[in-house]
């Protein structure tokens, strides 16, 4: 199909929106975020330059569903030093280099002592790994293999000033109310630091989307968005909001945006919902590559989403997938990983699918016994400066199937006809009385 054939955005692209998002990604790249903390306060805040966003804390020690909301991590420095006191791994150089939630230490120790707690990739011996020890009282530092081979037997230094203490845990949320309460969600995590795909594409490419339609035309549903740390935040959101969750009609999870691999939809644990079928029926007609992949209850935050007490319809979009590709979780996942062009077309196709989604809709035909007379309805005028044949058998399909089972996209599908023609056609129709959206 060519690309004139397109559905329609839900909202036009900003000018240059690459150059901005990718712009956003430097500026978030140097903060050290982790599940709870003032990374997370940091980013949220600068988000909220963009947006209205709303920022909850969640004390530490909340119960949230069947978890409890932890102690505050914060950071200020870590090193390992020599003894001529040099640091040969350093904090302030990349905030990879301290297990995330790391606990405080300041000790003296050999290479061999040491050694325990060194994390490297004996694989890949140029990248440092990201690490977590979220749930276990431990720290540790991360370093190239090829760095750790090298390192001299001695003494070190070893210093982490932090501290885990009661605070909060902090997410932002953003909401774009629309003509209909159903909600569409829009998630991503924000508990990752120095990783700009996984999961700074997914943060940015959300906001400045946020941004866009609260400035745009008022949306059929409305359209929440939630900012908040992976798997603990998602959850701690979705106590909060039960009663929200029931008008979930749609959602999206978004990470790993701005490489370069075909694009990938994992559908929802139902498989066959509106969003589904929105993403890949976009995916099919764009001309870039991609895969569509099943559920599985792994990933990002769509699988507390969709767990069987909520079953919230959220699919997730990427481009790289979650751990499979060499970048994931290392240092590599850096500022060169991750490119303006990539940014702004995983932009595109995003507001394609929720183009789709924002305006497929389920019409009756008032006229259904035998077709309804066109021509006393002036309807064949009314298709005035197009391919009268095409348009009018576009009509036709549209009464054929309008059913109140069948969606404008379902007969998008079923004809071949493009979804923006079904829809032109359909608001046409709906204007001379022919459709209605109940009876
Ligand atoms: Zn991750």
């Amino acid at each position: 199909m060519s690309e004139h054939a397109l559905p329609a955005p839900i909202v036009q692209a900003p000018e240059g929106i690459g150059e901005c998002l990718f712009a956003l990604i430097e500026r978030l790249y140097p903060i050290c975020r982790s599940i709870t903390g003032d990374g997370v306060r940091e980013t949220l805040s600068i988000i909220g330059e963009h947006l209205p966003l709303t920022i909850r804390e969640v004390p530490s020690g909340t119960k949230v569903l069947d978890w409890t909301v932890p102690p505050e991590w914060n950071i200020r420095d870590a090193y390992v030093a020599d003894s001529s006191g040099a640091r040969v791994i350093d904090f302030k150089a990349s905030n990879l280099h301290v297990v995330s939630y790391s606990m405080p230490v300041h000790a003296r120790m050999t290479l061999d002592e040491l050694r325990p707690h060194l994390h490297t990739l004996p694989e890949s011996p140029l990248m440092t790994p990201y690490r977590t020890s979220y749930y276990v009282e431990t720290w540790g530092f991360c370093l190239p293999h090829a760095q750790l081979e090298a390192l001299p037997d001695g003494e070190y230094e070893v210093l982490i000033d932090s501290t885990i203490a009661p605070g909060a845990l902090t997410y932002g949320e953003s909401v774009v109310h629309g003509r209909l309460d159903d909600e569409v969600l829009i998630s991503t995590h924000v508990c990752h630091p120095s990783l700009c795909d996984d999961n700074l594409s997914g943060i940015v490419v959300a906001a400045h989307l946020a941004a866009a339609l609260c400035s745009g035309p008022t949306p059929r549903f409305t359209y929440r968005f939630v900012f908040a740390p992976g798997t603990i935040g998602a959850i701690a959101w979705l106590a909060a909001n039960r009663e929200c969750v029931d008008r979930i009609v749609a959602g999206l999870t978004v990470t790993c945006l701005g490489d370069s691999h075909p694009f990938t939809f994992k559908r929802t644990e139902r498989t066959h919902t509106a969003i589904d079928r929105a993403a890949e029926y976009v995916l099919d007609q764009a001309s870039v590559e991609s895969n569509v992949i099943d559920f599985y209850p792994y990933g990002y935050d769509e699988r507390q989403y969709n767990s069987p007490g909520f079953r919230a319809p959220v699919g997730s979009l990427m481009r790289g997938r979650h751990g499979e590709f060499p970048e994931y979780h290392t240092s590599a996942d850096n500022l060169t990983f991750v490119g303006a062009a990539q940014l702004a077309e995983s932009f595109d196709v995003l507001t394609r699918i929720l183009g789709v989604l924002d305006r497929n809709r389920t019409l009756f035909n008032t006229e259904p016994y035998g077709e309804p007379q066109l021509g006393s309805r002036n309807l064949y005028a009314a298709l005035g400066g197009t391919t009268i044949p095409d348009a009018q058998l576009a009509m036709l399909w549209v009464l054929n199937q309008a059913d109140g089972d069948t969606s404008l996209l379902d007969i998008a599908e079923r004809s071949g006809v493009p979804f923006d023609s079904i829809v032109a056609t359909a608001a046409l129709l709906e204007r001379h009385g022919l459709l209605t959206d109940a009876i």
